[in-house]
């Protein structure tokens, strides 16, 4: 255990708008700091040119703001241990390597690609791992000071190459990598930028990380992080690789699976706080029972040792299911802001704007137990706008109730008693007490029938709840879609 204070990082590559397994490692990182009285920080490690994505740096910030993640250092806010971008800390990479070069741990390298495209061919061809094969460790230091002087060349880190390299991990245990399976890796290219693994170590130290808490895609890289903080003589932090996340197929998340942007999360009408619930849980839990947590949950409670090594599964239904019940059970006036903004981003430009607030407010307590994700609000309501009736394929409204006869008599009969209501007395309740009449003449229950109704009403077979739609709907307009529905039917 490390007695730093603690300070704990998330460190994302801008080569695209970060994806949700992404996103957790950076919420654990702030939670583990919150929880524990720390700072965390937002580096952008942007040595890779070739990979850089305009608009990156913007998406990430979006990102983390959109669930409430805020760091007291980082490109936009500063700190005492800038700057946060790694291609404007190149000086601090040079220096490492050159103290690495006058040790003797790292040396120059001038094989060229095509050497190295070759060795890599031969190593294929025998079946052995990939690996630089250490020529140029054997260049004397000052031939090489010369040769270095005009030559293109790389500078590699000299791994040990006996014995072994222990991960300590906070998560995992003691990991043991054998020295003798590892090369001699790049750690300051000839363009002058540092590998991940060179600048990693350099400012994890500058910028006084105790905790480093990443994913486990770079387990097989620790051994190398290791080696370079002994060789420089600095302290490691303590390291922290997150469970992989698997799809529910089980095999690793994919696209498909569902890692993808996490803004597209937010676009589709997930709402910030069943992400952060969701994304809590893959790997961490508060106990054995608790599945719904807040955002506050997690940073008072957040510690590694509740963090399991064995995979987490990302189930789009436990989403969904966060999802409906912070959409349940947030407040009234929360939810009906959310249900005007979503329908006003939804609704076809032919529908005037502002949309009609009344309206609004009506059917916003009807959408509650039926969305799932708020993308879906504007095609539950959209007819609940429009003047004209909603478009349909007419076999929609036979296909529930099987022959188009019996559409006809449901429509008949519907109209027959809803036109005998007065407009003065149209409410919810006098519009069911009128419908569920249909029961006895038509021979079969109301939710047989009933969705001959929707569709007349609504252009599809089920939606928010019919009585308290037509009441907002009103007599005329309701009246007039049973016939133009009973139109289509001939
Ligand atoms: N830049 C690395 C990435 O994009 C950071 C890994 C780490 O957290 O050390 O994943």
């Amino acid at each position: 255990m490390t007695d730093r204070p603690v300070r704990t990082r998330y460190a994302p590559s801008p080569t695209g708008n970060p994806h949700v397994g992404n996103i957790r490692s950076a919420l654990f990182s702030w939670a583990y700091a919150r929880a524990h009285g720390g700072q965390f920080l937002l580096r952008i490690e942007d040595t890779d040119r070739n990979r850089f994505i305009e608009g990156a740096v913007e998406a990430i910030m979006e990102s983390l703001r959109w669930l409430g993640i805020d760091w007291d250092e980082g490109p936009d806010v500063g700190g005492p241990k800038g700057p946060y971008f790694q291609s404007e800390r190149l000086h601090l990479y040079r220096e490492a390597a050159e103290r690495l070069l006058a040790s003797g741990r790292a040396y120059r390298c001038f094989c060229t690609p095509e050497r190295l495209d070759a060795l890599r061919a031969a190593q294929a061809a025998a079946k052995k791992p990939p690996g630089y094969d250490g020529l140029c460790r054997a260049i004397s230091p000052a031939e090489a000071e010369t040769r270095g002087k005009d030559e293109p060349h790389v500078i590699r880190f000299a791994m040990q190459r006996e014995g072994v390299t222990v991960l300590r991990d906070v998560i995992r245990g003691d990991v043991v990598f054998e020295n003798a399976l590892q090369d001699d890796f790049v750690i300051l290219k000839s363009d002058g930028f540092p590998t991940y693994h060179l600048a990693v170590v350099v400012d994890d130290t500058a910028m006084e990380i105790s905790h480093c808490i990443r994913g486990d895609e770079w387990i097989s890289s620790a051994p190398k992080h290791i080696q370079l903080y002994e060789a420089l003589g600095w302290q490691s932090p303590e390291w922290a690789h997150l469970p992989l996340i698997l799809g529910p197929d089980h095999k690793k998340l994919s696209k498909r699976s569902g890692d993808t942007a996490l803004l597209d999360y937010r676009d589709r009408g997930y709402l910030p706080e069943a992400m952060v619930n969701f994304l809590a849980l893959l790997g961490w839990s508060l106990d054995d029972h608790t599945t719904i947590l807040s955002v506050e949950d997690l940073t008072r409670n957040f510690d590694l040792a509740r963090v399991v090594p064995n995979p987490a599964v990302f189930d789009i239904e436990r989403l969904n299911f966060l999802n409906g019940h912070y959409i349940r059970t947030m407040d009234e006036k929360r939810w009906v802001g959310l249900v005007g903004e979503w329908a006003d981003r939804g609704l076809p430009p032919s529908v005037p704007r502002p949309l009609d607030e009344r309206v609004i407010r009506a059917a916003a307590p009807l959408l509650r137990e039926r969305v799932t994700v708020l993308s879906e609000i504007p095609g539950m309501i959209a007819f609940l706008f429009t003047y004209d009736a909603p478009e349909y394929e007419t076999t929609l409204l036979t296909e529930r109730v099987g022959a188009a006869a019996t559409a006809v008599r449901v429509l008949d009969e519907a109209l027959l008693r809803l036109d005998a209501l007065p407009g003065e007395r149209w409410t919810p309740e006098a519009v069911e007490t009128a419908l569920r009449g249909l029961e006895e003449p038509l021979g079969m229950k109301l939710r047989k029938f009933i969705a001959v109704l929707y569709v007349a009403i609504m252009g599809r077979p089920t939606g928010i709840p019919l009585f308290d739609s037509l009441g907002i709907l009103g007599r005329e307009r309701t009246l007039a879609r049973l016939r133009a529905a009973r139109a289509r039917l001939g």
